[in-house]
């Protein structure tokens, strides 16, 4: 079944067609297709010129928020940097306020040196450098035409790009793999330079030009497979695409290399000329393998893609030889890279050569991801996110298992707030000290003896907001909040030792429970347990409080929702709810209690029918929904990054839009408890970033913040598109085209960021295969175009701010 054309993502623009280097397994110069012969040196304007436009007018016919451009050779560096600030100028130019630019450049790293830096600094160039290996291993190929030795150059460019003033431009290194050449010491020396990122490629080959293959066998498979045992024993210390890509794909997501799977091919080269081709990788094939008979100047992109040679790139299973289709590793491998399929008589109607290797590869890492230890026990210690629950938030959702973790790693970190709360209270005098120590010794009991009454109230969203806020000697936070904690613990174990607790503004508050109103403020008030309830002993009064007592003038009870699958608690009592950015409300009169138990049964009616991935993790994670006040005519919600497992929100008049605003700050909620657990980007990076949906720049995680929530309001749009009815149909597209966009065009800006840790890195790409697909749903024009003006306003009034220095 042939499939349509895919939109063009990725545009390799050759500067320059030639080399400085004469590396023997180069496939531009050394392997069957001689095309580069009659092509200009250097890439001419008009070329550069007509290429932007052709770019920007591919990308806005197809909505697409992202285009990534590599500037390539030959050696794009022999351009020299007026010719790539024209590419880089060009290309900006045409794609500003169509799209996204993630522009990199793929350099021998030779000539690379500060003027070509601060230049790639400038327009954010991003540099990836081939290198082979240690010294042994490079000289191999990658010499130049006297047979001189390119090492101490390409190590000489790798530690410019190391400096901090250049380190956000690394993009990664590129290894040609030489089974001659000893894996372990191949990869140390990649190791050693700290990259970002290595991408180890097999060298070019046909079934009628096979690889060496120096004693038989899988030899490519072996040696890809000590070097991941290495990198595994080195605790992964940056993303190996090739690795990621095969684990990616064993767990059922899509791949991250053209070289594997079975994503159809976005890829088009344009040369020095103009003329468009397929994938470079075609020149290993055939003189002329690559050729369309397009160009620049007569063709579109749209033409460019519905061309045989590349629709044939696009087919997926179905594009397959047969032994292909029928392999079971065949959603990993995906025949291989394209090119690698040639056999002369069947063309690309092949396994790949490499096939043996690629099925070795593959089960090997699978094998070894079967076979990895079962997680011991959690134990005491800085708790760990497993990687399986990462990839799982990184898409977007997260199911309940995944947020369970991060819940109980919220309950190590707020077990150690306390006790450095503790600590810090043993240094008061003995009579203010006496009562943190008495509360110290019940809830080490109630840990031993009632473990789960304990974790309950640990488990609150403002028992670490209190905690936070007393280290940090805030006013009205004090060692106190141990006895409130101890006193509620202990009586949802239903024990009876009194605790005494401050009294503040007038309440004792029993966090989990509610509040009991004393009167004045100040002072202590005496907590004890009984078989019924509970009492409250101040100034020689005693309030009796029932279990079953409703809430009355004195007893402000939390109220709780049980919903089908879903608890949630409506917290108007803990004097620490007010971090949610916005004024909270007020303890809710009967009224109003009922309509927001009425309106969040509704929303979370809906968000299981429409928003299926989501509720689960909301189910797990999400216990407590704190009433704010909005301004008249605003929906407002914020989450607390110091408070897991809340989000504030004012109470909207629909339900939908309610569920918009639950699904959107859990996001927020999941997300603070990741960085928690895990550093995704470089705290040093102090630079404001652009955010598509803000006029003003943002902070790294602010924009990775805004960027996770995204996720869920794009997905609530794409799906209320169908299920809503009329203009709020329509309405819905238009919200759909807009956020599906900012959010693909804000996970480039982050990925481009150069800060992104390799975890970092990770969870972007988590976050861009979800929302990539989205790209590709159809869109009623009107709503595209309304997104692209939305796009487009945004980035003038960012660049007007920017201009203005504010
Ligand atoms: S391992 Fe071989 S048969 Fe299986 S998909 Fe890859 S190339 Fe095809």
């Amino acid at each position: 079944m042939d499939r349509s054309p895919v939109p063009l993502r990725q545009f390799v623009l050759k500067v320059h067609s030639r080399c400085d280097l004469a590396c023997d397994h180069c496939y531009v110069y050394e392997h069957a297709d001689t095309s580069w012969r009659g092509r200009p040196r250097a890439v001419p304007d008009e070329v550069l010129v007509r290429t932007a436009d052709r770019i920007a007018e591919h990308a806005a016919a197809h909505g697409t928020a992202a285009v990534h451009v590599v500037l390539h050779g030959g050696e794009p560096l022999l351009a020299g940097p007026a010719r790539l600030r024209r590419a880089a100028e060009e290309l900006h130019r045409a794609l500003d306020g169509v799209c996204a630019l993630d522009l990199r450049i793929h350099t021998n790293g030779v000539l690379l040196d500060e003027r070509f830096l601060d230049l790639f600094a400038e327009f954010g160039v991003k540099v990836g450098i081939s290198l082979d290996g240690d010294r042994a291993a490079n000289d191999r190929h990658r010499r130049f035409a006297d047979g001189r030795s390119s090492h101490p150059h390409v190590l000489r460019a790798v530690g410019l790009l190391r400096r901090p003033r250049y380190r956000h431009l690394f993009a990664g290194l590129l290894c040609t793999v030489d089974v001659r050449n000893d894996p372990a010491a191949v990869h140390d020396a990649l190791a050693e330079l700290d990259p970002p990122r290595v991408d180890y490629l097999l060298p070019h080959a046909t079934w009628e030009q096979p690889p060496p293959r120096p004693g038989g066998g899988t030899p490519y498979a072996d040696w890809l497979l000590a070097v991941l045992d290495r990198w595994h024993g080195q605790g992964r210390p940056f993303p190996v695409r090739v690795f990621d890509s095969v684990e990616r794909t064993l767990r059922g997501g899509s791949s991250l290399t053209e070289s594997l799977g079975l994503e159809p091919s976005d890829l088009v080269v344009v040369e020095t000329d103009g003329t468009l081709e397929q994938a470079d990788s075609l020149k290993t094939a055939f003189d002329g393998a690559p050729a369309t008979g397009l160009d620049v100047f007569s063709h579109t992109f749209d033409e460019a893609s519905r061309h045989p040679g590349m629709l044939a790139r696009t087919q997926g299973l179905d594009g397959l030889a047969a032994e292909c289709r029928a392999c079971p590793v065949v959603r990993s491998c995906g025949g291989g890279l394209y090119a690698h399929r040639y056999r002369a008589g069947s063309g690309f109607a092949n396994p790949s050569v490499y096939c043996g290797d690629l099925m070795q590869l593959i089960t090997g890492i699978r094998d070894r991801l079967a076979a990895a230890p079962v997680p011991p026990p959690p134990q005491p210690g800085p708790p760990v996110l497993p990687e399986a629950h990462l990839d799982e938030l990184a898409a977007g959702f997260g199911g309940a298992e995944a947020v369970r973790s991060l819940a109980r790693a919220q309950l190590g970190i707020v077990r150690e707030l306390l006790a450095a709360v503790r600590q810090r209270s043993a240094d008061l005098s003995a009579d203010r000290s006496a009562p943190a120590a008495a509360a110290w010794e019940l809830l080490t009991a109630l840990d031993s003896d009632a473990p789960d009454a304990l974790d309950a109230v640990l488990a609150h969203p403002y028992t670490r907001a209190w905690a936070v806020r007393c280290l940090e000697g805030a006013a009205g936070a004090d060692a106190g909040g141990l006895a409130e904690v101890a006193a509620a613990a202990a009586l949802r174990a239903g024990r009876d030792e009194p605790v005494r607790v401050p009294v503040r503004g007038g309440a004792v508050r029993l966090p989990t429970l509610g509040r009991v109103l004393v009167g004045g403020d100040g002072g202590e008030a005496v907590v004890s347990g009984g078989p019924d309830g509970f009492t409250v002993a101040v100034g020689g009064a005693v309030l009796r409080i029932g279990r079953d007592d409703p809430p009355g003038d004195r007893w402000h009870p939390v109220r709780r929702l049980a919903a089908p699958g879903w608890t949630v608690a409506l917290e108007d009592t803990d004097p620490y709810r007010d971090g949610h950015q916005w004024p909270v409300a007020g303890r809710l009169p009967d009224g109003e209690a009922e309509a927001w138990r009425a309106g969040l049964a509704e929303a979370w009616e809906l968000i299981g029918r429409e928003l299926p991935r989501y509720a689960p993790g909301l189910s797990a994670g999400l216990s407590t929904v704190t009433p704010l006040e909005a301004p008249a005519g605003q929906d407002v919600s914020a989450a607390a990054r110091q408070a897991f497992g809340a989000v504030g929100i004012a109470r909207p008049g629909r339900a939908d839009v309610l569920a918009l605003l639950l699904v959107h700050e859990f996001q927020h909620v999941k997300l603070g408890a990741v960085l928690d657990l895990a550093d995704l980007h470089d705290p040093e990076d102090t630079r404001l970033h652009y955010a598509p949906w803000r006029e003003d720049p943002r902070p790294l995680e602010g924009l990775l913040q805004g960027t996770y929530a995204h996720i869920a309001v794009a997905d609530f749009w794409r799906v209320r598109r169908h299920t809503a009815r009329g203009a709020a149909a329509a309405e819905a597209e238009v919200h759909f085209a807009r956020w599906r966009r900012h959010t693909a065009e804000a996970v480039e800006v982050l990925a481009g960021s150069g800060s992104l840790t390799p975890l970092g890195m990770r969870f972007a790409e988590g976050m861009r295969a979800t929302v990539a697909p989205w790209l590709e749903e159809p869109v009623a024009p009107e709503a595209v175009r309304g997104a692209r003006l939305a796009a487009q306003r945004h980035r003038e009034a960012w660049q007007a701010r920017a201009a203005a220095g504010s």
